[in-house]
């Protein structure tokens, strides 16, 4: 059972990857994890830095801005499409545990996994049940305690083997696109260091997620052997045939998974298309479909007075002169 606890079952449930904070970075590592077939679940309740925001209008991608509401909508969506689970709940405690972590919450779940991902911008003291005082520094003159945000590497991994700390850190979390950047690249290192546990060798063990076009395939990479040659060169010694053999059909497999052909990217093209609009206003939608069908539809429409109107209260306009916005 995933996700069927209730605030008076307690209930038992093992992950790969637990993150903790459904925000920009959280969601961002989840995509990552989940697509790599990693068990992946988020919980996110609680005091939250994207909430705060009034409109965004600096995140890449949305030309004229996008509310909040809407863009959690698709990283919610996105998480669940690479296969993850969200659950709405409070993550109250993180302990060590013989098989890696326990994470209890609010309401009562309590799930073990191997692997932690910390992606609360506000929040760290459900850390604390770890021990390590140096999680935290003292601010405000020694009177409040926060989480430290030099306490991770880069790559979100830390001194506690299985935690990474997506958020809070030190540069990446003030804007939320870089906060998204910085939760991809704790998923890298999520997977990077699942790949090692299996056997994976070092040079090979990090993985990125491309896709990439089947007519780019020539024929000496369409050929199975030539892929084991070139993992048998980064062979690490003393590992048995068996072993290594199942590991590089496998990593082989996947490889030659990521290739797609022009008949499925097609697809894919229309299906994200479509999926887009299962998150735009139903009545826009029909709007907009109304105006390109009397052929009065503008490309760049943005359908209000304020656009083009930057936040710092000047509007370029389309005669090139810049004007206080009105
Ligand atoms: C007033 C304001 C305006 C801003 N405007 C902009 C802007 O225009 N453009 C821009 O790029 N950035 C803006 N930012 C910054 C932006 O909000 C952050 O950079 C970004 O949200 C950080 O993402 P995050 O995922 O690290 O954290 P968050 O957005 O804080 O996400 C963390 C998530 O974790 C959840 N959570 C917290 N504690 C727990 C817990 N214990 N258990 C489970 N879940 C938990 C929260 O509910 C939240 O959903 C603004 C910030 C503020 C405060």
């Amino acid at each position: 059972m995933r996700d069927g606890a209730t605030s008076d079952v307690r209930t038992e449930t093992e992950y790969d990857v637990v993150v903790v904070g459904g925000g920009p970075a959280g969601c961002s590592t989840a995509v990552f994890t989940a697509r790599y077939g990693l068990d992946t679940v988020v919980f996110d309740r609680g005091r939250s830095s994207i909430q705060r925001c009034a409109h965004l209008e600096n995140y890449l991608g949305f030309p004229a801005g996008i509310d909040v509401e809407t863009l959690y909508g698709l990283m919610h969506d996105h998480v669940r499409e690479a296969g993850g689970e969200l659950v709405s709940d409070l993550v109250d405690a993180v302990s060590r545990s013989d098989r890696g972590f326990v994470v209890e919450t609010e309401e009562g779940r309590r799930v073990t996994t191997r692997r932690v991902v910390a992606a609360t911008r506000y929040d760290g003291e459900y850390l604390r049940p770890l021990g390590d005082e140096e999680m935290f520094e003292t601010s405000g003159g020694g009177t409040n305690e926060r989480f430290d945000r030099t306490y991770p590497e880069s790559d979100g991994t830390t001194p506690f083997e299985g935690l990474y700390v997506a958020s809070p850190s030190e540069e990446t979390d003030r804007q939320a696109i870089v906060a998204a950047g910085r939760g991809a690249r704790v998923g890298l290192a999520v997977v990077r260091d699942v790949r090692r546990t299996r056997g994976v060798p070092d040079a090979v063990a990090p993985h990125y997620d491309w896709l990439r076009r089947e007519a780019t395939l020539d024929s000496e990479w369409d050929d199975r052997d030539r892929w084991r040659e070139w993992y048998d060169a980064k062979r690490p010694d003393g590992v048995d045939d068996d072993r290594w053999e199942a590991v590089r059909e496998r990593d082989i497999d996947r490889r030659r998974g990521m290739y797609l052909s022009s008949a499925r990217i097609d697809r894919r093209r229309e299906r994200g298309q479509r999926r887009l609009l299962d998150h735009v206003d139903d009545d826009l939608v029909v709007q907009r479909a109304r105006e390109i069908e009397s052929g009065g539809g503008d490309e760049n429409a943005s359908g209000g007075v304020e656009s083009g109107v930057p936040a710092n209260g000047t509007s370029e306009h389309a005669d090139g002169h810049t004007g206080a916005s009105r």
